[in-house]
């Protein structure tokens, strides 16, 4: 090894440009956040072949003047932190001073950029790191970064960019993440000219989301509104309790929306766009028995708090983060996206975007894919065959990185159904005259239901013996009998088995069970769990059990399969998941056994129990596996089958 030299700046460059210039997407992440930190409303970006020709980003913020446009490019040259206790507290979403540095090193970059207090803006233009030119120029204020041929310079790095589409979804999926976070901001995404992104200045959040998804994705949304919470934190030995206060809004999905990959999880901290281990836990936590487990929801959240409790310098490109009290955290996020479920119990709908059955060796087929199919109607160009590609099942759906193309023109989005719109105001649409009674706006119909609607329904009939058919305010509904008593089962086992108070019945000729050595070991560790639960059982033997009393409803042929299914859960997930997991995976169990079975003739007064008994219960989505319960033909939908609206 030879003598310690300090290395270059050109050389430390390309080495940070490592960790921070991984491929165009981060170029185009770290000059938007530069853009966002100089205040600026309007984000034009334009890049060809994926952004390794081509990167430009315009913008309209603060600019710069000649002499901080030149320093920009120093090594730890920022504007935004000067101390290191500002380290703590960093509210721009830039602070180390490394990109533009790290980007010019590895690039031909031009800068263009002017204050609005000047008369003339600057050019500097640097080439592989090295300065090229720096001069006065006539310019609009504001500032353009131009980065052309990505990694001319750097051919090992060059060979890990992925191809053209790829980098090109990458490229719009941050683009589509940004605009969402500022719906009040105008973004312009093109590739090779054509456009695929153009969201102009919206006041809500919930407009920004129809821009870029379209409008049938509200239908599945549930808005999560404002949550404010004053949360103690674990005192700390030589500090005083604290309360910090934290906020999540944003919009969550119906459990009816399941998605293979986390791909449509949109999290911000403080307006920072990242990705979070303990944040994506906490959202699937709160999915937990409402969606069939290795699903996920689609979510836009945004989490807030006060600076410090966020350590935002963790990560090179700054996609994560740490919370000083990460429990904390991820509680809140659970309970909170919990509670929205819960409050708005949505329906879910028919004709049904439904999770699909199992289609050729994946465990949901493409069909979930529904919000993403949602977004690439559009053929545009070769950005279109990005997404096809994008889409392609077979490459690995964790890979995959979301895309989402500029929706087909539509009208004007429109929120406020409260208009009356008479017939007329459908041109074509009521071509076909009615004659036949009254005629039906579509303001008089909701938008989406929830099932609230379940109290007063009234049964029609069963389908097949198994699917009760019930008219509602809303529209016709269906519901599933057996999934339906199943989550009743499963609440009340639960909150049963809280309060100590569950429901037993002795078994007449106790049942004997055989137990190979390892549920022998899980039977002994979980006896008490059991107990608690309903099942008193002794042990019997070498190795055998009798079973001497049991949860109420549960038959007495399915007593052995429903101890023998807890003990096999016990075994692969008691290592794995909280005990918690383990109660309610248990409940379930016990439930499904329990359940009136599907091809079971039900008689009325069983029927108007059933549908108030689900009513009752807390989340009457989903059973505890994550099926729906109930679907909703609503009046809308019919009134839109029989082209009435
Ligand atoms: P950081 O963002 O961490 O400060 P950068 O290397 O990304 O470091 O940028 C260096 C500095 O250049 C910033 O601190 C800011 O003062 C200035 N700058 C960069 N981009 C812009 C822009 N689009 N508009 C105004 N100033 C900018
Ligand atoms: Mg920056």
């Amino acid at each position: 090894m030879g003598r310690i030299r300090i290395l270059s700046d050109n050389v430390a460059n390309k080495i940070a440009a490592g960790e921070v210039v991984e491929r165009p997407a981060s170029v185009v992440k770290e000059l938007l956040e530069n853009s966002l930190d100089a205040g600026a409303t309007e984000f034009r970006l334009d890049i060809e072949a994926g952004g390794r020709r081509l990167i430009r980003l315009v913008d309209n913020g603060s600019g710069m003047m000649r002499d901080d446009a030149l320093l920009a490019f120093e090594r730890h040259a920022t504007s935004k932190l000067s101390d290191v206790k500002d380290l703590l507290s960093i509210a721009t979403l830039g602070f180390r001073g490394e990109a533009l540095p790290s980007i010019a090193s590895v690039s031909r970059l031009v800068l263009e950029t002017r204050t609005r207090e000047q008369q003339a803006g600057t050019t500097v233009e640097f080439a592989g790191g090295k300065l090229i030119r720096c001069d006065e120029a006539a310019l609009a204020p504001g500032t353009s970064v131009t980065v052309r041929d990505l990694f001319y310079n750097v051919p090992a790095r060059k060979k890990f960019l992925r191809s053209e589409q790829t980098e090109t979804a990458h490229v719009a999926s941050l683009i589509t993440h940004y605009s969402l976070a500022h719906p009040a901001k105008t973004f312009l995404l093109r590739h090779n000219n054509s456009e695929l992104l153009n969201v102009t200045p919206v006041e809500s959040l919930k407009e920004r989301v129809f821009q870029v998804f379209g409008s049938r994705i509200l239908d599945d949304l549930l808005d999560a509104g404002e949550h404010w919470r004053d949360l103690a934190m674990p005192p700390e030995p030589d500090e005083a309790p604290a309360v910090r206060r934290f906020r999540l809004r944003g919009f969550v999905s119906n459990p009816q929306v399941q998605k293979l990959n986390r791909n449509s999880i949109y999290l911000f901290v403080n307006g920072r766009l990242i990705r979070d281990r303990l944040l994506l836990h906490a959202i699937s936590a709160a999915y937990h028995n409402l969606m069939p487990p290795a699903c996920w929801p689609f979510a836009l959240l945004f989490l807030d708090c006060e600076a410090e409790e966020v350590d935002v310098n963790v990560h090179p490109s700054k996609t994560e983060v740490r919370f000083r009290h990460s429990s904390v955290v991820h509680d809140f996020v659970r309970d909170t996206v919990r509670e929205i479920l819960i409050a708005g119990r949505p329906a879910s709908r028919i004709p049904a975007v439904s999770p699909a059955q199992p289609a050729a060796g994946l465990p949901y087929s493409e069909f979930t894919q529904n919000l993403e199919n949602l977004t690439l109607q559009t053929p545009i160009g070769s950005a279109a065959q990005a997404a096809a590609a994008l889409m392609n099942p077979s490459a690995n759906p964790s890979e995959l990185p979301e895309f989402h193309l500029r929706r087909p023109p539509s009208p004007a989005p429109r929120f406020d159904f409260t208009e009356v719109l008479t017939p007329a105001a459908y041109g074509s649409k009521t071509a076909v005259p009615d004659t036949h009674g009254p005629v039906f706006s579509e303001a008089m119909l909701p938008l989406s239901a929830n099932l609230d609607s379940l109290r007063d329904l009234r049964p029609l009939g069963q389908i097949h013996d198994s699917f009760i058919v019930a008219a509602g305010r809303d529209g016709l509904w269906i519901i599933d009998q057996h999934v339906a008593h199943e989550r009743i089962l499963f609440e009340k086992v639960l909150s049963a088995r809280g309060n100590g108070a569950v429901e037993t019945q002795r078994v007449l000729i106790p049942p004997v069970i055989g137990l190979t050595a390892a549920q022998q070991i899980e039977y002994a560790r979980i006896a008490g769990e059991l107990e608690s639960l309903g099942f008193e059982t002794e042990p019997f033997g070498n190795r055998t059990i009798a079973v001497k009393s049991a949860p109420a409803g549960l038959a007495a042929a399915d007593i052995e399969k429903v101890i023998f299914e807890i003990l096999e859960i016990s075994e692969s997930e008691l290592r794995k998941t909280s005990l918690d997991d383990l109660r309610r995976a248990m409940a379930a169990s016990i439930a499904c056994r329990a359940a009136i079975k599907i091809n079971t003739r039900l008689d009325p007064a069983k029927v108007e129990w059933l549908l108030r008994a689900l009513a009752e219960t807390s989340c009457p989505m989903s059973c505890p596996h994550g099926r729906p319960i109930a679907l909703l033909y609503s009046t809308r939908e019919i009134l839109k089958s029989f082209h009435r609206i």
